[in-house]
């Protein structure tokens, strides 16, 4: 927005807040949890908003699980939440190979430069797919004798999709580029995230992987997790939900908040992942500025709870 960002700080503003929406899409990490560890008083602030009618959906980057796995994921901290209230970039660029690139399940495969997430979200949908967590891949490359190259390439892979592998190496890169260097093959990432947070330390994102690969095959990838408004058209498609009454709570300007922004949501920043109030005060920043913020997305719960 254009308008400085509103800072939620007292009981009142929590409320008049909570007033304007009737359904709210969590960004995961950095607003619910980092990594392994779920924030202070989420799960309270959850059940506050639930305890008011609202929908709750949770809309996420990370493309390492699957929306049944994150579901278990969830489980595990004690929150309850449904398979179909969780969309993540995994889902999302499954949702564009069937959809928008009409793959034909049982017959076109996928290349997997990526984790179990897009595997398993491919799969669901009938899609075969090959590469991934393959351990033939693990295996140093050897162009002469990797198990992928020496009885060509599979003429039925349609499609590379990349996103976050942590077993990445130079097999994997290799093997993907020979099919993005065909031009029957489309290149689909699942989000550009430059790094992601991890106990204290910045890593690599899928973003990193993503432009190795348009680097060697001098293509650019379809990116469809946020901010891509297309991941946000399958939620409404999915949900029904009304965008002039729903926020985009996140903790990242250039993905959370840009995807907010552009689907017209109202838009909320917190300040417990990626960014410093100094970055969305700052009026030279180029980043879609949040409509709130807050230093956590539990100030929501403990201002009204006096
Ligand atoms: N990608 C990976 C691999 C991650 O591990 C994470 C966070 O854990 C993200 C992206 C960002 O996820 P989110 O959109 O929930 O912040
Ligand atoms: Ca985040």
């Amino acid at each position: 927005g254009s308008s400085l960002p509103i800072k939620i700080d007292s009981a009142d503003a929590a409320e008049k807040f909570i007033d304007n929406y009737d359904t709210f899409l969590f960004d995961c990490d950095g607003v619910l949890w980092l990594g392994s560890s779920l924030l202070p008083n989420v799960s309270e602030t959850l059940s506050l908003l639930r305890a008011k009618g609202k929908n709750l959906y949770f809309v996420t980057n990370n493309s390492t699980k699957s929306r049944n796995a994150y579901a278990k994921k969830f489980e595990s901290f004690g929150i309850s939440v449904r398979e179909d209230q969780i969309f993540t970039s995994s889902y999302a660029a499954a949702l564009y190979v069937r959809d928008s690139l009409k793959l034909e399940p049982g017959k076109d495969k996928v290349w997997v430069a990526g984790e179990a997430g897009i595997i398993d979200e491919l799969g669901l949908m009938g899609y075969e797919t090959l590469g991934g967590t393959d351990p033939r891949l693990d295996e140093p490359f050897d162009s002469q004798n990797s198990p992928f190259l020496v009885n060509s390439l599979d003429p039925d892979v349609k499609c590379v999709v990349a996103g976050l592998d942590t077993r990445i190496n130079y097999h994997r890169l290799a093997v993907s580029l020979q099919y993005l260097q065909r031009t029957d093959v489309s290149f689909v990432a699942t989000n550009l995230d430059s790094t992601f947070p991890l106990k204290g330390m910045t890593l690599p994102g899928a973003g990193s992987i993503v432009q190795s690969l348009e680097k060697a095959s001098g293509r650019t990838a379809v990116a469809c997790g946020k901010p891509n408004q297309n991941m946000l058209k399958s939620i409404i498609a999915a949900t029904n939900i009304d965008p002039s009454r729903t926020c985009m709570v996140g903790d990242r300007l250039d993905t959370d908040m840009k995807f907010g922004s552009e689907g017209r949501l109202g838009t909320f920043l917190v300040l417990t992942g990626i960014e410093t109030e100094n970055n969305i005060l700052n009026p030279d920043t180029q980043h879609t500025k949040p409509q709130y913020y807050a230093g956590s997305l539990s100030l929501l719960y403990e201002l009204t709870n006096v």
